[in-house]
């Protein structure tokens, strides 16, 4: 795993607890209340043995986090990451209850992974992974208890071979078991977009807010997987001028920033680059983008920084690196900014779109892709984004409208209303 200082490992799950425990004082939440969503209602760790291509036996560790359940079925999606931990998982699982609650879906939040590297992978070992992390729990998922979807290195053929493993275990049809699967096997228009234009919809909003044109903004992105992507897309027709992206460059173990003044085209840099996400460096060099190290995305002069990679990219050390016409931060990834660099932005007055927030239009159309699953009856692409446009609008003036009168950070106003809500149906429900 990273590290945020270069000796101490960086975990989110501290990360996620010292974010619950500020908004926790705030609330001023009962003892009862902040012991049951300080941690998560159930884990489960297993091991998944498969079957390689050369015959060997070669065993997997897989994890599952359903981090509070009371507003309705966990959600959240399943990671394939050669650093994936337990803690990691149960940050992300966290935040899916907090990302479901401040878009008012009703949803919990869960977070799955195993610990592989895909790239390293054939079809038929990922498959025989899949298959194995649904015998591990299939009876702690489904559509009614725990509902899966893909999430860094996992795709919706993975989700395809997950929800035929859960049919065949439980002997009929569920496809509202997983979401992310592709159109046409139970997949939602419009799923691939959702949450890079759910990233946008909230930045428009924001841009409104703060009075700047859209079209007289720059920005600079980290990553270029499937929220960069469909976020600088959207972003680009709106008008504005994505200056910077970069990558991980799987080959060479390092990341590349990729630079054009004038602008990247998405659809152009799409072309050359492979289902991880990562930009070929010679192709890209030889269509005219000036090649840079990856770290160099956070210094450029610009309006708008997109971190859509991992979490822990912003730290207290690069943060300083932050250009001062930087107005507005929207965290595409989950946990992108550390504690210490949330407070340089702080304190900068900088506008930060909080990640469970900005990037909840992934989960909001998953939630419109269940639906769908269980109606068996499909909306147009037209339908889905409109919807997805009116609930991430929503969500977004709910939050800036409670930190306007408050005096709030846009994170510690989107965690009071996300919390208020959980800590509610935890009452309600009798639990606490
Ligand atoms: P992805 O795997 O499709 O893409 C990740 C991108 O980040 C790739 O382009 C990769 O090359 C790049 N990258 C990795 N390490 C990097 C580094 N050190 N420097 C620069 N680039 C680097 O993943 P994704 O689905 O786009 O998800 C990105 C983030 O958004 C994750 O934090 C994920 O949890 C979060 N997220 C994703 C969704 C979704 O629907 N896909 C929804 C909500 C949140």
């Amino acid at each position: 795993m990273a590290t945020a200082t270069g000796t101490q490992p960086y975990n989110p799950y501290e990360t996620a607890q010292r974010q619950f425990d500020h908004v926790a004082d705030l609330l001023d939440l009962d003892q009862g209340t902040r012991a049951l969503l300080r941690v998560p209602l159930r884990e489960y760790q297993f091991s998944i043995p498969i079957r390689t291509d050369s015959g060997a036996v070669r065993v997997l560790r897989g994890f599952r986090v359903q981090h509070n359940d009371a507003r309705g079925p966990s959600k959240g999606g399943i990671r394939f990451h050669p650093q994936e931990t337990i803690d990691t998982v149960r940050a992300l699982a966290m935040w899916m209850t907090w990302k479901c609650a401040v878009v008012d879906i009703p949803l919990g939040g869960a977070k799955g992974g195993v610990i592989c590297d895909p790239h390293n992978l054939s079809a038929r070992e990922q498959e025989g992974i899949c298959r194995g992390w649904v015998r591990q729990v299939a009876k702690n998922v489904g559509p009614t208890i725990d509902v899966p979807a893909p999430d860094v290195m996992t795709t919706p053929q993975h989700m395809v071979w997950m929800m035929d493993e859960w049919e065949t275990i439980h002997g009929h049809r569920g496809p509202g078991f997983i979401t992310g699967k592709p159109v046409g096997m139970g997949g939602s228009l419009g799923r691939t977009e959702a949450t890079g234009y759910g990233v946008v919809f909230t930045l428009r909003e924001a841009l409104a807010q703060l009075g700047l044109p859209i079209d007289k903004t720059k920005a600079a992105v980290q990553g270029f997987g499937n929220v960069s992507q469909y976020a600088i897309q959207l972003y680009s027709k709106m008008g504005g001028t994505v200056v910077s992206v970069s990558s991980w460059d799987q080959n060479e173990q390092t990341s590349y920033a990729f630079r054009r003044p004038d602008g990247v085209d998405a659809a152009e840099l799409m072309k050359i680059t492979d289902p991880f996400g990562g930009i070929d460096k010679k192709k890209a060099a030889s269509l005219g983008y000036e090649v840079k190290p990856g770290e160099d995305w956070i210094a450029e002069d610009v309006d708008i920084l997109l971190p859509a990679a991992l979490e822990n990219q912003v730290t207290g050390e690069n943060a300083k690196r932050i250009s001062p016409r930087v107005k507005i931060v929207a965290e595409g990834a989950n946990g992108p900014t550390t504690p210490e660099a949330d407070a340089l932005l702080k304190d900068r007055g900088v506008f930060v779109i909080p990640d469970f927030l900005a990037n909840a239009g992934g989960v909001t159309c998953s939630y419109f892709e269940q639906v769908q699953s269980n109606m068996n009856h499909y909306w147009t692409q037209d339908e889905v984004l409109g919807k997805l446009d009116v609930k991430m609008t929503h969500a977004f003036h709910d939050v800036a409208e409670l930190a306007k009168c408050r005096k709030l950070y846009m994170r510690d106003a989107a965690y009071v209303i996300a919390v208020s809500r959980v800590a509610k149906a935890c009452r309600d429900r009798g639990w606490v």
